[in-house]
C-alpha cells in the first residue's frame, strides 16, 4: 500500500489508521474526508525531533497550514508545538479560536492587505514573511503606531533552475513571490528594511517549490541562502538569526511515488548548512522549515459512494461519485495522480479499467483517470482516494451548490469524532440575502 496506515481486513473491507471505511462512511454519510489524527501528531514529533538532532534546540518546524486549515488542526500543532505558518487573516482567526499562541505564528503571502498586517499585529503575530518593499512600508507604518519593534523575515528568491527540477515552481527568478537575489533586489530590500527603525529583521526565508523529491534542492537553496547571508554581513554589518528554507518535502500520492525518509533528508540538508557556515565563516542562524503536505496528506482519505457506472464499449468506462471537483480540486487543477480503491471489494481483482468523475456540470470534473477498480462495481460501493489530507478540505468550494464534507478524525484505532461537521442546505444560503 502507499502508505502504512492502509490495511485490509479479512471481509475485503479497507482499514484506514485500522477503522472499517466502509462502516465509517456508513456512520458519517459521504462524501467524507477522514484525518489519521495519531499519524498528524507522528508527522510533527518526526520533525520536531529531526530539527533537535541536526539543527539544535531552536530550530523548528512550521506547520504550513493552508494544506489543512481547521480549528482541529491548529489543537494539534498548539499539543504538539508546532510553529505555524499563516497567510491570511482567516486562517490567523481560525487559529486563535483553537487557543493557538499566535506568537509562534510566521504570516506569509505575497499580498498582505493593510487590513491583514493590521489584524496580524493586533493579535501578536510573531514574525511576518514580508514579500517586498511594499510590505515593509505598511509594518513600518503600523508597528510604529504601536510603538512596537515587529519581527520580520524577507522572502527570498534563490533562482534555482525549474528546468533541472520540474516540480519547483516558486523560487524562480521570475516568481511571483518575493526579491530575487540575482537581480539584487533582495539586497536592496534588506538594506531598505534595516533602516526601518520599527521593523526586526530577523532574517531570510525561501520556498523553492512543492511535492519535491529531487536530491538536493534544499541544499542548493540554503547554500545560496547562506552565501547571501554572510554577504549582508560582509556588507551591512548585519547576520541574520534566522533563516527559513520553505516547505514542499513530496508525499506519496502513487506506488511509483518514491518514499521519503524526513530524519535523513533532514540531516542531508544540515550537513549541507554546517558544511556552507564553516565555509563561509558564519555561524549557523536557527534553521527553520515550513512542511505543509507532508505532515497532513497521508493522514487523509476521501470516502465516496459511487453511483452511475457507465460503459462505453470500445471507448472508456466511467463511474461515478456523489463529491467531485469541489471537494477534490487538485486533478481539475494539476492533474494530480492519486490512488483509487473500492473499499468495500478489497478482495476483487481490480481490472477494470475506468475514469472517477465527479458529479459536477464540468467535463473537467475527474477524481482521477485509468483506475483500476473491481468489474463488479456499482451503485452503492464506497470509492477511496487516498492522500488526501492535503489541499483538499483547505481548497473546497461549494461549486454547483454542494455541500463540503465533514472532516471525522481517527485515533487509537476504535475513536472517530467529527473536527468539522458537514455542511447543510441552509448553510449553502447563509450569506444569500
Ligand atoms: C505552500 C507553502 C509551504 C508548504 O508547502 P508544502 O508543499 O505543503 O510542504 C511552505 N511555505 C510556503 C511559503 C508555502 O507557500
Amino acid at each position: 500500500m502507499i502508505c502504512d496506515n492502509i490495511t485490509t481486513a479479512e471481509n475485503g473491507h479497507l482499514l484506514f489508521a485500522g477503522q472499517d471505511t466502509v462502516d465509517l462512511a456508513k456512520q458519517y454519510g459521504t462524501p467524507l474526508y477522514l484525518m489519521d489524527e495519531d499519524r498528524v501528531r507522528e508527522k510533527c514529533r518526526v520533525y520536531t525531533a529531526a530539527f533537535r538532532k541536526h539543527f539544535g534546540d531552536k530550530a523548528r518546524p512550521l506547520y504550513a497550514s493552508k494544506a489543512l486549515s481547521c480549528k482541529r488542526i491548529y489543537e494539534i500543532m498548539r499539543e504538539e508545538n508546532m510553529g505555524i505558518d499563516v497567510v491570511s487573516s482567516g486562517e490567523i482567526y481560525t487559529a486563535l479560536q483553537a487557543g493557538y499562541d499566535l506568537s509562534r505564528a510566521y504570516f506569509h503571502s505575497n499580498n498582505k492587505t493593510d487590513e491583514d498586517i493590521r489584524y496580524g499585529l493586533d493579535h501578536g503575530i510573531g514574525c511576518f514573511v514580508a514579500d517586498n518593499v511594499e510590505e515593509i512600508k505598511v509594518i513600518e507604518a503600523e508597528a510604529g503606531a504601536r510603538n512596537i519593534k515587529q519581527p520580520v523575515l524577507l522572502r527570498l528568491t534563490p533562482g534555482i533552475d525549474p528546468h533541472t527540477y520540474e516540480a519547483i515552481a516558486t523560487g524562480k527568478v521570475d516568481s511571483k513571490f518575493g526579491s530575487a537575489i540575482e537581480t539584487g533586489q533582495a539586497e536592496e530590500i534588506t538594506a531598505f528594511t534595516l533602516k526601518q527603525p520599527h521593523v526586526d529583521l530577523a532574517g531570510f526565508h525561501c520556498h523553492v517549490g512543492s511535492q519535491v523529491f529531487a536530491e538536493d534542492v534544499f541544499e542548493r537553496a540554503a547554500v545560496i541562502m547562506l552565501e547571501f547571508v554572510a554577504e549582508m554581513k560582509k556588507k551591512y554589518g548585519y547576520m541574520a538569526r534566522q533563516l527559513d528554507l520553505g516547505g514542499g518535502y513530496g508525499v506519496r500520492y502513487v506506488d511509483s511515488d518514491p518514499f521519503l525518509d524526513v530524519d535523513t533528508k533532514v540531516g542531508e540538508v544540515a550537513a549541507a548548512i554546517q558544511e556552507t557556515c564553516a565555509r563561509l565563516g558564519i555561524e549557523m542562524p536557527e534553521i527553520h522549515m515550513e512542511p505543509g503536505r507532508s505532515i497532513v496528506a497521508d493522514a487523509g482519505m476521501t470516502l465516496y459512494t459511487a453511483g452511475t457506472v457507465k460503459r462505453i464499449p470500445g471507448y472508456k468506462n466511467y463511474v461515478s461519485v456523489d463529491g467531485g471537483m469541489p471537494d477534490h480540486p487538485r486533478f481539475a487543477l494539476y492533474g494530480s495522480p492519486y490512488t483509487c480503491l473500492l473499499a468495500n471489494k478489497m478482495n476483487e481483482a481490480a481490472d477494470f479499467e475506468c475514469s472517477v468523475v465527479g458529479r459536477c456540470c464540468e467535463s473537467g470534473d475527474i477524481i482521477q483517470e485509468h483506475v483500476k477498480l473491481p468489474r463488479s462495481v456499482g451503485r452503492g460501493d464506497i470509492v477511496a482516494v487516498c492522500t488526501t489530507g492535503a489541499y483538499h478540505y483547505s481548497m473546497a468550494s461549494n461549486y454547483n451548490r454542494l455541500p463540503r464534507p465533514p472532516i471525522v478524525m481517527l485515533r487509537g484505532g476504535k475513536e472517530s469524532y467529527a473536527a468539522v461537521r458537514r455542511e447543510s442546505l441552509e448553510d449553502l444560503c447563509r450569506n444569500d440575502l
